[in-house]
């Protein structure tokens, strides 16, 4: 039998059932204005949970690593410099594809539990007197830490350093779930995938892209075909892509922004700090601590907790699917072995995070670990019984 448990990996999340059949329609021609009935509506709808007026959205059958290319190869040249932190295994990664790509990155290394120091930003932008760097990175949601970062506070670095360099943030694990502000924040390209806060099955690279990231798209040099957004925007133009699209996939898009919108984004970000606040509660009830450093940092998504000194944190993970069929996150990059996490993003409630608890906590009392059975569902239990929102009347 395949387990009925929901997965509580952070991404892919879980998917309701609204989402599955969105995604399950009947082939139609994808170069017919019945396709572009689909297609504008959602990258309408993308638009809205970004929260931008001003960008042009693009959406390729890739995944979020296709959308850090997308991001880099239509706004960069060889040789040129980019800015990064490295706080976690994602900026890590696109990082390694900026290089593999003969960019020429500043690594800010950063402690990881640790969020981009903007400050630090600050001074290397402001010593920029010739205005060198291109491109700023900024992973907004580190999956690997569970650790969220201020990008208000990257955009006001490059302001107070009167800095040009574009701003390109990795939204993956955040966006849907968490709030995400293009137009205030003055992100020039936004990279999201579909199988995170948008519910939906992998296969999609979503990205968007603001007035000035389009204008910077005309010089770039780096090499790009698949992922070239001037060919996208030509297609989108007829109602079609350069290639073939993810038609099921695209008419998920659509709903899923349908769902997220009608909930409301502040709801679902409430939603999301409500389930959050009650995993953390029973991690302290545990006794014991997050890879996230300070509570500014914390992740409304994902939990990095850390394990006691010597222990494989991975246990955790292999145990709970062994015996009980529920999948959480193991720890990836500088942080494996020490940490395991915990998905709380997309489609979730205060009941099936309960459930995520207690199972994790007879994993850790057959392991061994230090953890009484109970003791961090009540804690858990006591959060979400006096946060709940008021039950909802079906309209
Ligand atoms: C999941 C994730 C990615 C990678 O996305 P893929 O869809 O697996 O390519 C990138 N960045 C962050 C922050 C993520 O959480």
């Amino acid at each position: 039998m395949i387990s009925q448990n929901p997965v509580f990996i952070p991404g892919p999340t879980n998917m309701p059932e609204a989402m599955r059949r969105a995604v399950d329609i009947p082939t139609i021609d994808h170069r017919s204005p019945e396709f572009g009935r689909v297609l504008h509506p959602a990258l309408e709808g993308v638009k809205k949970v970004l929260k931008t007026t001003q960008a042009q959205v693009f959406v390729f059958p890739s995944t979020g690593t296709g959308g850090w290319e997308t991001a880099i190869t239509n706004t960069l040249s060889p040789g040129d410099k980019v800015l990064a932190a490295r706080n976690g295994m994602f900026s890590h990664r696109w990082i390694d594809m900026c290089q593999r790509h003969g960019l020429d990155v500043t690594v800010v290394q950063t402690p990881w539990g640790e969020g981009i120091p903007a400050d630090r930003f600050e001074e290397i932008l402001t010593a920029d007197k010739g205005h060198e760097i291109r491109v700023v990175l900024a992973t907004h949601n580190e999956t690997a830490t569970g650790v969220r970062s201020d990008i208000a506070a990257v955009r006001r670095a490059l302001d107070n350093a009167g800095h040009p360099a574009l701003l390109l943030v990795d939204g993956v694990s955040s966006i849907g779930s968490m709030d995400f502000r293009m137009d205030e924040w003055g992100v020039d390209v936004a990279v999201t995938g579909s199988q995170k806060g948008f519910m939906l099955p992998p296969g999609l690279a979503i990205t968007a892209f603001s007035p000035k990231a389009m204008e910077a798209v005309e010089s770039a040099r780096l090499p790009r075909t698949f992922f070239d957004i001037r060919d996208m925007a030509t297609g989108y133009a007829k109602n079609g892509y350069p290639y073939t699209p993810p038609v099921g996939l695209i008419n998920g898009l659509n709903e899923s922004c349908k769902l997220l919108l009608a909930e409301g984004l502040d709801n679902v970000f409430a939603r999301h700090h409500r389930i959050a606040s009650g995993v953390r509660a029973a991690v302290d009830a545990w006794g014991m601590q997050l890879c996230a450093q300070r509570p500014e940092l914390y992740s409304e998504t994902v939990s990095a907790i850390l394990v006691p000194e010597g222990f494989d944190a991975n246990l955790v993970v292999s145990h709970a699917m062994d015996k009980y069929q529920v999948a959480f996150g193991t720890g990836l990059g500088d942080v494996a072995g020490k940490v395991w996490r915990i998905g709380h993003l997309g489609s979730l409630t205060d009941a099936m995070a309960l459930l995520a608890l207690s199972v994790a906590e007879m994993v850790m009392v057959d392991l061994g670990l230090p953890v009484k059975l109970g003791q961090g569902v009540a804690a858990a239990q006591e959060s979400y019984r006096l946060s709940a929102a008021p039950v909802q009347k079906a309209a």
